[in-house]
């Protein structure tokens, strides 16, 4: 019998579009994306609709005891967007600024990610409104379990498996794997992933962002007749990504001739010493101090002119104001929506060549997708099993991306993002409607 919840194909409408969209907030951008590569699909409007909602939003009370002996109560979110292609994954931030609307577009952003490059698995996010820095560990232990509790019943290796996010670690980690094992009765090192490598932990985790941003950055420069052995870098940002991207670049015989992080930004013509310069943070916490360039304005170093531009750090640093001045011929975005949607056109009309971010930064979400297999299989790998199998999945899903980019004359975010939809969007046609 025929489902009276059938999916219609006519043409799509988008009544519930955002109404308001601001440059500035980089969820905007991602959902205004998301529309046109929605349009672009012809996607019928039963699965846009379905696409547009999050599947399941949980906010729960977190009351614990501080250290001072007053109860004090945290509110916590976790949000599944789309499990259509496997378990959730997501990160878990703690922060002050954490709202559910906030906790729901990162996940849909998960959605796509996981998509982009193929691997099974739905997007989620989770968060807890708290500030972490005012917190002693053992307090940061106690809201971490008890917020695991609240949001057990959606918790699993099969069903949404955490990862670390914005102030969240490998120890914040491994108490929720902890709390969740102590509750199903045995060890579970499945349900979270970027663990200790000690309690289930993948080698090549942490580098995972950083090389998956190498490798597309590679791919890019191939693409375009150039080789990233005779190319000239800026990175902005140099955590875990930026400082790992530029480490492997000039591995790989690139010049890094930019590098700043929030408190310094350097320039040097000849090349910086990137070893020396994750050294000296190693020492001092901060680039502030580096004698490895002159110093030049934080500004100055998205407007340089190099070959490959690689934000790393912060969103929405690429806008209407400074995307005329981007010298760039390719931005690989290694952090998570530094270029607005008004600046893409710009960038687009310059003719700069942008690896997007649910694409560019996937290897994290890759690597956790192989700590996952690991850990289930009961069996680990070595490290370069791990970045060969990083590197066949970034290669793949670059090429994938660029095809889809050539035979739709769009630019590779179009792509990324209609490729993702349309994996999703194929999954909810063949599982149908359940009612
Ligand atoms: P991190 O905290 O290790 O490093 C952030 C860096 O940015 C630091 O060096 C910091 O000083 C710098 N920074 C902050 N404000 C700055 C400013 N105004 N100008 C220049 N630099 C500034 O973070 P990370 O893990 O490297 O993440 C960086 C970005 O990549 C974030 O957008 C994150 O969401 C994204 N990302 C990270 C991963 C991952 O696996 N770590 C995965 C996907 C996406």
């Amino acid at each position: 019998m025929a489902s009276k919840h059938r999916l219609s194909t006519s043409k799509i409408v988008h009544p519930d579009k955002d109404p308001v969209l601001n440059e500035e907030n980089p969820f905007d951008a991602m959902m205004s994306r998301f529309d046109r590569a929605a349009e672009l699909l012809d996607l019928e409007p039963g699965i846009y609709k379905i696409l547009r909602n999050a599947e399941k939003q949980i906010t729960v009370s977190c009351p614990i005891v501080m250290d001072n002996g007053e109860v004090e109560v945290f509110t916590g979110h976790r949000v599944l967007y789309n499990t259509s292609r496997g378990p959730g994954k997501g990160g878990i931030r703690f922060d002050m600024h954490v709202t559910l609307e906030e906790v729901t577009a990162l996940a849909a952003w998960m959605t796509w990610k996981s998509a982009v490059v193929n691997i099974p698995f739905g997007g989620a996010k989770g968060g807890v409104v708290c500030d972490p820095l005012k917190m002693s560990v053992g307090e940061l232990e106690r809201l971490t379990r008890r917020y695991t509790v609240g949001i057990i019943q959606t918790l699993g290796p099969d069903s949404d498996v955490p990862a670390p996010d914005v102030n969240t670690n490998e120890r914040v980690m491994a108490w929720v794997m902890d709390t969740y094992s102590m509750h199903v009765g045995h060890t579970t090192t499945a349900v979270v992933t970027g663990k200790p490598v000690e309690m289930g932990g993948s080698l090549g985790r942490r580098e995972a962002t950083g090389r998956g941003c190498t490798i597309v950055t590679t791919d890019a420069l191939d693409h375009l007749g150039m080789h990233v052995s005779k190319s000239t870098i800026a990175v902005q940002g140099f955590g875990n990504v930026g400082s790992t991207a530029a480490m492997l670049l000039e591995e790989a015989g690139a010049k890094i001739v930019g590098i700043s992080d929030r408190d310094a930004a350097f320039h040097n013509a000849k090349g910086i010493n990137i070893k020396q310069a994750i050294e000296y943070v190693k020492k001092n916490k901060s680039l502030k101090g580096f004698k490895g360039g002159d110093e030049i304005q934080g500004s100055e170093l998205l407007t340089l002119d190099v070959d490959v531009l690689l934000p790393a750090a912060l969103e929405s640093v690429i806008t209407t104001k400074n995307a005329h001045d981007i010298r760039a011929k390719v931005v690989c975005e290694g952090a998570n929506g530094p270029t607005t949607a008004a600046a893409d056109s710009i960038l687009d009309e310059k003719g700069v060549f942008v690896i997007p971010d649910i694409l560019a930064n996937a290897g994290g979400v890759t690597v956790s997708y192989f700590e996952w297999v690991q850990d289930r299989g009961g069996y680990f790998w070595d490290e370069k099993t791990v970045n060969d199998r990083l590197t066949e999945i970034m290669r793949r899903s670059f090429a994938d991306v660029l095809a889809l980019s050539k035979s739709h004359k769009g630019n590779m975010r179009t792509a990324a993002y209609m490729l993702s939809i349309s994996r999703v969007a194929s999954v909810h046609r063949l599982r149908g409607i359940y009612s």
